[in-house]
């Protein structure tokens, strides 16, 4: 007998995906039978398995997969996950390349930001926020293919757009779509509707750019002041320009685009460098281990040699 396991649905996959199909609107909720992922169609209440799922969502893509470039664009194609990268390690820096140098700004009318890439109260924020209006527009920034229409409790309802060169751009807290998953789209094109899906607190777009499922600033690849330009044809992302620690999402980062591999390298040797502390850890000890005095990394961290250091804390080391 089909039981539903509801005490073994864990927290990632409690999270709803509804995905509309080509031609006739069905929606598929992501549920779990017997500790395995199934789809159940909202209209008709059948049943399919991840393999059949997999098969529906990918039925379009080319046969051998790979672009006008040779490579393979459709690796890791996934419909059911915002990152489907989980287990992809990329050592920093690495490379982005664009053969364009302008997007559309995905609302219309003026960028007013209201969180960027950076460090806030709550935690890290890998994203760009924008204000809106729910029901506004959310344009696509570039042409692109749409990998991703769904909901997640973090995200609420929200699109993933890949792009040629690889990198997805990641629109989330809609209230509705408007584009289906495997939609080629246009620069520019509408992908859905600005709203408050999610862990949001008031309308807003949140946007992420991600190159194979890593965040990285979007202020270091996109002008948002009105240019609508691309920071470069080569974009180099050192560590510091994936690591929300290292940026305040209160006020904006100095960018500095690195056209190469040297600028790059160079570059992520003089970026701070962080430790979180662990059970045992003390003072004394991060600085035997990181060579440097106890009073540099007080001075450092604004903190005294008599701070109490807590767990998961994390603290400048260069
Ligand atoms: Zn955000």
């Amino acid at each position: 007998m089909l039981l539903l396991l509801v005490s073994h649905i864990d927290a990632q996959e409690i999270d709803t995906l509804i995905m509309e199909s080509d031609s006739t609107d069905v929606f598929f909720e992501k549920i779990r039978i017997d500790n395995s992922v199934a789809y159940r169609n909202e209209s008709t209440g059948e049943i399919i398995n991840q393999a059949e799922y997999t098969l529906l969502c990918e039925a379009d893509i080319p046969e051998d997969g790979s672009d006008h470039n040779g490579h393979n664009h459709y690796d890791y194609w996934q419909c059911d996950k915002i990152n489907p990268y989980k287990d992809v390690v990329l050592s920093t820096p690495f490379k982005i390349e664009f053969d364009q140098e302008t997007f559309t700004h995905p609302i219309d009318g003026k960028i007013v930001v209201t969180s960027r890439f950076g460090r806030r109260r709550k935690g890290p924020h890998r994203g760009f926020d924008i204000d809106l209006v729910t029901g506004d527009f959310v344009r696509s920034v570039l042409l692109g293919k749409v990998r991703f229409v769904g909901y997640s409790r973090g995200h609420g309802k929200t699109v993933v757009v890949r792009h040629a060169n690889d990198v997805e751009t990641v629109y989330a807290h809609l209230s509705a779509y408007s584009v289906k998953i495997n939609d080629v789209i246009k620069e520019g094109q509408i992908i859905g509707f600005g709203g408050n899906t999610g862990n949001s607190r008031g309308s807003h777009l949140h946007l992420e750019v991600r190159y194979k499922g890593v965040c990285i600033h979007p202020e270091y690849v996109f002008n948002f002041d009105g240019s609508n330009s691309i920071n470069g044809s080569e974009l180099w992302v050192t560590n510091g320009w994936k690591s929300p620690r290292m940026h305040s999402s209160y006020r904006k980062s100095k960018i500095k685009p690195l056209a190469n591999e040297t600028v790059a390298l160079d570059w992520q040797k003089n970026e701070p460098k962080y430790h979180k502390i662990k059970r045992g850890d003390t003072l004394s000890q991060l600085a035997r281990s990181y060579s440097l005095r106890i009073s540099e990394i007080c001075s450092m961290n604004a903190i005294s040699r008599r701070s109490i250091l807590k767990i998961g804390q994390i603290i400048q080391i260069r």
